[in-house]
């Protein structure tokens, strides 16, 4: 699946769920509390494969899921720059997590940092819409 379209087809899930609970009038702080870890996998199965070992795609106590993706999070299909003759498809605005080598592309790999999944970092980065959210994470510049 490439970037992009795992982009869009999350920005609809994520939609429908927010959309969902404004619809019952649900605040800022309780969509926020809805989409912690152990209310999703139990209400929300489909958002995310994970749900259905129960896992976490991070080890983290209390993980919150309202910002799966990140908005430091940076990606383009085509390629964002070439490093040593490899593309790279993915990056942290950040510099944060690792790098990971595949085929002729290089990915950003975030399998280690914690960043969007903490609570206060969801409030202090807040939109009813996801994409306004992570508007900077399709780029075409490096
Ligand atoms: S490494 Fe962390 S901060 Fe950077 S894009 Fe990945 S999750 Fe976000």
């Amino acid at each position: 699946m490439s970037y992009i379209s795992w982009f869009n087809n999350h920005a609809i899930k994520h939609k429908k769920i927010v959309d969902k609970l404004l619809n019952k009038n649900y605040t800022q702080e309780q969509i926020v509390k809805y989409f912690d870890f152990d209310n999703m996998v139990k209400n929300e199965v489909k958002f995310c494969p994970l749900y259905k070992k129960n896992t976490k795609c991070h080890d983290m106590e209390s993980l919150n899921c309202y910002l799966c993706a990140c908005p430091n999070f940076r990606f383009n299909d085509e390629g964002l720059d070439i490093y040593n003759g490899f593309k790279i498809l993915s990056k942290c605005e950040i510099n944060n997590g690792e790098k990971l080598k595949a085929k002729d592309a290089i990915h950003q790999n975030c399998s280690s940092c914690n960043v969007p999944h903490y609570e206060e970092f969801v409030v202090k980065n807040f939109d009813v819409k996801w994409k306004k959210i992570m508007c900077k994470c399709y780029t075409t510049k490096v």
